[in-house]
This record gives structure tokens, C-alpha cells and sequence, in this order.
């Protein structure tokens, strides 16, 4: 990433001490649910607070993985990492599922107390999204991940006896986690594999290894100090496109969950092993006559400017009937979005947007140098200035504009005038590729919404809120930042790490069988 394009030193320190000041504030309040009630019933507004007191940490820049290599998870070859997991997954065996909730708790524990420093270091070591939000993140996974409770057995019981459906885990799973939340993906995928009795060794993504190993090595230094088991989530500290295919080849993994685009989550679609895939995105979303136009703007503001348009699920191009697109427009702005006229769009995709591969394989991406950068730094990319505190670029362009197909995950969404909602549904469809991953509507027509949710059918699907809505924020639900969309177990939990497992009682314990 573009050294030019971070922030300076002082500009995170005054965010962090901003957080700092937010999160004492909000200590005392009330639990994350009730006060996501709330914030939902008052449309988009900030997420949870902590439920846990802390005290700030001193700053500290991150670990070399070096340095601590071959305990509390970090290793230096695959092999090892999965030898490790082994072993650590026979001793949570022996805990059973009291010793999965206190390792659970551990890795919630330091997620919320320790975000404010391990958000930081994954924000100075990836340079890309924005500080608060790396930060809430951590720290909501710590909050609202699945753990233990989602472990329910089924029973079927009759006159011949009873059937228990239980939930066994697979062992070992390799997971590949992304850029763009690094930590934050590996200490959700810790909690629901965890949860289901498994061990897990990670690959992460290059540019955010250090804070990678850093959580994960706290997460099983607490563990160790309290149960007594090291490296139920093993790490690579080198990670490589070989250490990955090792991983996904080596006989001790049993499952393998992927996280991040499309060539990862095709390399796990075409790997011999069962994989859980979450894979790309690029979220429509259509505006109607019908919507609440102040409400869709500030919505597509909280989603997609959130980290700067990293999450998979944030809104990436809008589709707006033209009876209204002049007045959604004039809403985007009174929201506090800034708009782009056509020369600054066309000047922003030129730089924004470039072309990759060879032949029959050439298509167009998001450049680095771009993505997850602040909309300031897009705006000056787009020749204009905006003031430090927007967070949002928006602007017409037409539907052949690569703005539109391209995943961007960088704070400009364009806007495309569509005849009706009949045309904005059927370019939103296009827009998607197909992924069935993420949607939303704003609408108080339910037939759209209804003939949306049909012709695109994606995993989430949000109606007048923003995309976070769709991860049980600001919404109901569980959090988890793998969205398995290709494989379709959706948003991830602890069962999804689990296979089932049939014991049957014949006849016994029944009034038929005890009068024979
Ligand atoms: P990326 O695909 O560049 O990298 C993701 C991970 O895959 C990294 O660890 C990378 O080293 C590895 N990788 C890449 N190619 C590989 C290959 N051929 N074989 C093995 N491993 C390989 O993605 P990123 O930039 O880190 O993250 C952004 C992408 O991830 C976006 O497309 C986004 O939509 C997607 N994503 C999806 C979800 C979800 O839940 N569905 C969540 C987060 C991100």
C-alpha cells in the first residue's frame, strides 16, 4: 500500500485518544443487544459499546513473529503448526465443552480489552480502512461471536426408543484469512471453531501477519496460563500462496474455511478437501419511489463508508429509479456525503480502477494504492478537496462505468438512474455476478422487495438499514466475519464446524419395550 496514503502518527493518536474518551463514556451502558435495539429503532447509528471496564494500554508496535516462534501458536512450517493443533485438539477433547467455553472466553476477553492496542496495530501494519472501526470490530467479536450456546443437540423420540442428533467436531481445520480484517476474522473463526470442539491453523494474509500473530499469541498465552493447553489456534508467520496449498493439502487438516476473493476461494472450491468458503462480494443496492430517501442515504453512508468500504457486505454501486434520483442525490448530500461531478469520476476511475491478467483473463480491479484509503485521499485522486471529516464520495455514472462491476472497497459508490425498479432490480442482479452474497433494498414496497430477493437470492439480504445490519449490527442476529456464500452456510457459526453425529437407543426406556 502507498506509504503517502496513511495517516500520520499524530492523526491516529488523536483517533485513539477520541476512542478512548468514546469507550469510557460508554462503559456504564447498557449491554451490546440492548443498545443495538435501540440504535436499530433509531435507524443507523453508532455500534454497542464495551460491556467489559479496561484501562488504555501502552502504545507498542507490533511483534516480529520471529521473535516468538514455536509456542503461544506462532510456527515456522505448516507441518508443525498442524502437529501442534493435533495435540492441542486431544487435551480440549479431554476439557469437553466447559473447557471450549473457557477458551472462548479468553479469546472475547482480550478482544475487547485489548482492541484499542491490537486495532491500532492492524490499522499501522495493513494501512488501509479506518481506526475506530478496526477497533469496534475486535471488540464486537468479542461481544457477539457465537460460542458454546449454539451447540444444541435435536432429540426424536418414539415408541422405538430415541435418536440424538449430536454436533462432533471435524479436528484440525485450516483456515485462510483476509487482508482486510485480519485479526478480527481469525478471532471470529477461533470463537465458532473453538466452540465446536476444533483447533485451527491459520495462514494469514502477508500484509497483516504481525498483528495476526500478535492476537493470536495472547489469545493462547491466557488459555495456556488457565487450562493448560498451548496452540489451539496455530499460526504460520511466514504465510505464502505454498504455505497455503500445504495447508490445504496436509493430511491433519480435515476442513478448510477460507476467507477472501475470488482466487482463494476457487483454489478451496477446487481443493480435494470439503472447504467452507467465504468468498467476494459486490453488494447492489436499489433505491425506489417508495423509500425513505433521508434514511437510504444516511444507511449507505454507515455501510458503505464503514473501514472505508472493506467489509465484503458494504454497499458498493446504487440503483435508484429516476423519478426520484435527483432528490436521493440531494439526500446523499444532506447526509454528509460528498459528490463528485462527472470530470472528477472520470478522473478518479482512471486512477482508481485498473486492468490485471493476460488474454482471455484480463479484467479490471481496484488498485492498491486506493483501496481502504480514506475518501479525502480519493477526492484529491479525483482532482478536489473535501474536508477531513466526509467519509463518503458519491456520484452519477452510467452502468458501463467499472465502478459498478469492480469490487472497489474504497469510500466511492457510484449512482446509476434506472427507468424503474424493475430495471434498477435487473442491474443490480448483473452488478452481482451472480455471487449471492449481499443485497439491500430501501423500499416500503414489498412486492420489490420480494421480486429483489427472488432474482438475486443472496445470503444477506437488507431491507431499509445499512449493510452492517445484515451482520447483527444495528440488526438482530450473531456476528461472524466469514460469510460463507459459494459453499451456502451462510453466516458462520459454531455449528457450521460440525458434523453430525447419530446415536440411537433401540426400543429401551419405552413403556412398549419395559411391558413385553
Ligand atoms: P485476497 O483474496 O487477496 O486474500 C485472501 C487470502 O487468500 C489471503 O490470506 C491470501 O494470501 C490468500 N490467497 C490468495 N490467493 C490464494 C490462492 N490462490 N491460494 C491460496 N491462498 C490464496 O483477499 P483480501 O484482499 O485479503 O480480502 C478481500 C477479499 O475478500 C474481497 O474480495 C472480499 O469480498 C473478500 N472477503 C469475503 C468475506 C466473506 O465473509 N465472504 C469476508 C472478508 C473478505
Amino acid at each position: 500500500m502507498a506509504q503517502a496514503t496513511a495517516p500520520c502518527s499524530t492523526e491516529i493518536q488523536s483517533i485513539v485518544r477520541q476512542v478512548i474518551a468514546e469507550l469510557r463514556a460508554a462503559a456504564p451502558a447498557a449491554n451490546g443487544a440492548s443498545a443495538a435495539n435501540s440504535a436499530a429503532a433509531a435507524g443507523p447509528a453508532p455500534l454497542a459499546p464495551a460491556t467489559v471496564p479496561w484501562t488504555p494500554p501502552a502504545p507498542s508496535a507490533p511483534v516480529a513473529p520471529e521473535s516468538f516462534v514455536g509456542r503461544h501458536g506462532i510456527f515456522g512450517s505448516v507441518d508443525e503448526a498442524v502437529r501442534a493443533a493435533q495435540e492441542a485438539f486431544l487435551q480440549l477433547e479431554r476439557l469437553g465443552v466447559e473447557g471450549r467455553r473457557k477458551a472462548i472466553a479468553h479469546i472475547r476477553r482480550i478482544s475487547i480489552e485489548d482492541a484499542v492496542e491490537l486495532g491500532t496495530m492492524e490499522f499501522n501494519e495493513t494501512k488501509i480502512g479506518r481506526l475506530p472501526h478496526k477497533i469496534e470490530k475486535l471488540k464486537i467479536l468479542g461481544e457477539r461471536s457465537p460460542g458454546v450456546e449454539f451447540m444444541r443437540s435435536e432429540v426424536f423420540s418414539g415408541d422405538h426408543g430415541l435418536a440424538v442428533i449430536e454436533h462432533a467436531p471435524f479436528g484440525v481445520i485450516g483456515a485462510i484469512t483476509p487482508v482486510t480484517h485480519s485479526l478480527p476474522t481469525i478471532t471470529g473463526n477461533a470463537v465458532s471453531m473453538i466452540a465446536g470442539g476444533n483447533t485451527v491453523v491459520v495462514n494469514p494474509h502477508p500484509s497483516g501477519k504481525k498483528v495476526a500473530a500478535e492476537g493470536v499469541r495472547r489469545f493462547n498465552q491466557a488459555i495456556h496460563r488457565d487450562l493448560g493447553i498451548d496452540n489451539l489456534i496455530a499460526l504460520i508467520a511466514e504465510p505464502t500462496l505454498e504455505s497455503a496449498a500445504e495447508l490445504f493439502k496436509h493430511r491433519g487438516v480435515k476442513l478448510i474455511c477460507v476467507t477472501g476473493g475470488p482466487a482463494v476461494a476457487k483454489a478451496a472450491l477446487e481443493s480435494s478437501k470439503r472447504a467452507i468458503v467465504a468468498g467476494p462480494g459486490n453488494p447492489p443496492v436499489v433505491v425506489d419511489e417508495t423509500a425513505d430517501l433521508d434514511r437510504a442515504a444516511r444507511s449507505i453512508i454507515a455501510g458503505a463508508a464503514y473501514d472505508n468500504n472493506l467489509l465484503c457486505i458494504a454497499e458498493k454501486q446504487v440503483f435508484v429509479v429516476s423519478s426520484v434520483f435527483d432528490r436521493m442525490m440531494e439526500a446523499m448530500g444532506r447526509a454528509g456525503a460528498a459528490r463528485l461531478n462527472p470530470t472528477q469520476v472520470d478522473a478518479l476511475t482512471a486512477r482508481a480502477i485498473v486492468w490485471t491478467g493476460e488474454g482471455a483473463h484480463r479484467h479490471q480491479v481496484a488498485c492498491k494504492d486506493f483501496i481502504g484509503q480514506d475518501a479525502s485521499v480519493l477526492a484529491r485522486a479525483a482532482g478536489t478537496g473535501v474536508a477531513s471529516e466526509v467519509e463518503l464520495l458519491y456520484g452519477e455514472t452510467s452502468v458501463d462505468n467499472p465502478f459498478v462491476p469492480v469490487e472497489q472497497m474504497m469510500p466511492f459508490v457510484p449512482f446509476i438512474r434506472c427507468k424503474d425498479a424493475d430495471e434498477a432490480i435487473r442491474r443490480a442482479h448483473e452488478s452481482e455476478h451472480g455471487f449471492r452474497h449481499t443485497a439491500i433494498i430501501h423500499s416500503h414496497d414489498v412486492r420489490n422487495m420480494t421480486k429483489m430477493g427472488r432474482l438475486l437470492d443472496t445470503t444477506l439480504f437488507v431491507k431499509n438499514g445499512p449493510s452492517t445490519a445484515g451482520l447483527g449490527l444495528g440488526g438482530e442476529g450473531y456476528i461472524s466475519f466469514s460469510i460463507a456464500t459459494p459453499t451456502g452456510e451462510g453466516v458462520t457459526t459454531p455449528l457450521t464446524f460440525t458434523r453430525q453425529r447419530r446415536c440411537t437407543l433401540v426400543d429401551d426406556l419405552r413403556i412398549l419395550g419395559a411391558a413385553e
